[in-house]
């Protein structure tokens, strides 16, 4: 009986301690939003789905602000979007390369962030939902952290699409950074096409950047957790949306309330807490005057509820697509 407590004290320290740690920071929530955004009209069908790179069940106050001991459901995951005009993946977590890469960290992070036993490659759960990672067209990134970056060594002739803030933002980070891994990056340097949010404001954010040119995905900054951290708008003609926000917010209950991260671990993740407090109150905003637009943060499959893991596609004869290369 002793020893069946001892875990929950553990957990009950732990939130004694979140609560002394919790610096009262505002999360400012606009009053006004802006004006709704008219589609643009022949937008193509498009339908996400998702690569689940690892699931972890934790309790929520370690995602988030919080006393709650319900349970969050954690992924690293790759989102897949299968446009007209190419293959496109939002993040790419993890490779084969994963276990070496955190061999190089310390073991405090190894012990923060699990060992790669548990993380599958991104390539590899492409190739079995019929999609040849040679095929992928374009890596949109949210943001440069690693488990964001991984994957990209693998999709070889994807152009990596990230803004160029977080571009500019990595360039002035110690090559030795854990979080960040730099080298993914680095291995794909020939292939990074860094953006401008040249657009104007879009659904309540300041700024925009048209990704394809047709309305479809429109990226728009989301900064606090990195400077450049980029959400990413999916518009299908079917007339569905959704806003791929990375990890402005870890669970989708953080930007219900809204609350931010764990204090202490937002600490140490969260570049600017007070530019994240800001990013959240407009996500906040956006998902009490749309509901229209699905909200899926990078790292709850909570909130990806709707969006089904990637598949192969059947043909007209029953057999799965040939994916082409
Ligand atoms: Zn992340």
């Amino acid at each position: 009986m002793r020893a069946s407590m001892r875990p929950l004290r553990l957990l009950r320290f732990f939130a004694l301690l979140q609560l002394a740690a919790c610096a009262s920071i505002p999360v400012p929530v606009p009053g006004q939003f802006a004006a709704h955004v008219a589609m643009p009209k022949g937008l193509p069908e498009l339908a996400p789905c998702v690569l689940i790179g690892e699931r972890t069940n934790r309790p929520l106050l370690f995602g988030m602000s919080t006393l709650s001991f319900a349970t969050w459901h954690q992924v690293i995951a790759a989102i897949v979007i299968r446009h007209p005009k190419g293959v496109i993946v939002i993040d790419a977590p993890f490779s084969k390369a994963t276990a070496r890469d955190l061999g190089r960290e310390p073991l405090s992070f190894r012990l923060a962030f699990g060992d790669a036993r548990t993380k599958k490659a991104t390539a590899p759960l492409l190739a079995a939902a019929g999609i040849e990672p040679r095929s992928v067209t374009w890596a949109l990134i949210t943001h440069a952290h690693w488990d964001h970056t991984g994957g990209l060594r693998e999709l070889p002739f994807a152009q990596v699409l990230l803004s160029e803030r977080e571009v500019e933002w990595t360039r002035s980070m110690p090559e030795a950074s854990p979080i960040l891994m730099l080298w993914n990056l680095q291995g794909a340097a020939s292939r990074i096409a860094p953006f401008k949010f040249d657009g104007g404001p879009y659904e309540g954010f300041a700024e925009s950047h048209d990704v394809l040119g047709d309305g479809s995905i429109v990226a728009v900054p989301l900064p606090g957790h990195t400077p450049g951290s980029t959400g990413y708008f999916v518009n299908s003609g079917t007339g569905r949306r959704w806003l791929f926000a990375g990890d402005a917010s870890w669970t989708m209950e953080g930007i219900r309330r809204p609350a931010l991260k764990n204090p202490l671990l937002r600490a140490i993740v969260d570049e600017d807490e007070e530019a994240t407090a800001r990013t959240l109150g407009l996500l906040h905003a956006l998902s009490k005057d749309r509901p229209d637009i699905v909200i899926v943060p990078s790292h709850d499959l909570d909130g990806m509820v709707g969006i089904p893991p990637c598949a192969a596609r059947a043909s007209a004869n029953g057999t799965a697509e040939t994916p082409k290369g």
